[in-house]
């Protein structure tokens, strides 16, 4: 068994201790590796991650008959002028983080005849994060997408926590997502919004125990990633 698979099946087992009889989606973060590294994940995860769609394109083209029935989330910040790229090649777009970029998500996913699914990107952290919305921003990106655009379905919440060198010092900034989260559901009434994607590499148990129900990960799946390359 190689190195990748069987890191997936280690993960998959702390997961399961973490999650505690609940259900947890584990998505493989597969930016910067290559597509036989992705290759050998496919038969063990059922969700892949990108961050760049430049990046994203080329390996999913070389992918394609593999990536059939794996779902691709794109995770990092989303320009404009990416956006229908973005709605072509992914089901689900994590770092919706503006009402400008709803409204072209919006108006390519229309044209492609395609109900996009999003998360709204909720930053935690204002000193750590560039990207990803206040609650408050959150609130008016959710209801905005609700009055005005039919082809955008707000699945629920991704959040990027400070890194610490101890993972007990993050927990406040999940216990705050969950929060935020938990909240929603509750006022929003909306059978769609049911996703937490919240925990990485370092802290995902934690993240679990504070009520995520999807984890990106990617170095506890490949290895340290190399930007040089
Ligand atoms: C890279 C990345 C991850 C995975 O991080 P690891 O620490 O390698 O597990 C998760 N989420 C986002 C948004 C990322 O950009």
């Amino acid at each position: 068994m190689s190195t990748i698979a069987r890191n997936i099946i280690d993960i998959k087992e702390r997961i399961l201790k973490a999650a505690n009889g609940t259900d947890v989606k584990l998505i493989a973060v597969t930016k910067t590796f290559s597509a036989d590294c992705v290759k050998e994940a496919l038969s063990y995860v059922t969700d892949i991650a990108e961050s760049k769609i430049q990046e994203a394109l080329p390996k999913f083209e070389i992918l394609s008959d593999s990536l059939k029935n794996i779902n691709k989330h794109f995770i990092g910040h989303l320009q404009s002028n990416k956006a229908k790229k973005a709605v072509l090649n992914f089901d689900l777009i994590q770092s919706l983080d503006s009402i400008n970029l709803a409204k072209d998500i919006n108006r390519h996913a229309g044209e492609a005849g395609k109900i996009q699914n999003c998360l709204i990107e909720l930053k935690v952290s204002f000193e750590e994060s560039k990207f990803g919305a206040s609650e408050e921003a959150v609130l008016k990106i959710y209801d905005y997408c609700r009055q005005n655009c039919q082809n955008i379905s707000i699945n629920g919440l991704m959040t990027i926590a400070p890194y610490f060198e101890d993972k007990q010092q993050v927990r406040p900034y999940f216990k705050k997502a969950y929060k935020i989260f938990e909240n929603m559901q509750k006022i929003k009434n909306d059978g769609n919004f049911k996703i937490l994607s919240m925990g990485m590499s370092g802290d995902f148990e934690v993240a679990i125990q504070e009520g995520a129900n999807m984890v990106r990960i990617g170095t506890a799946v490949f290895g340290e990633r190399n930007y040089d390359k």
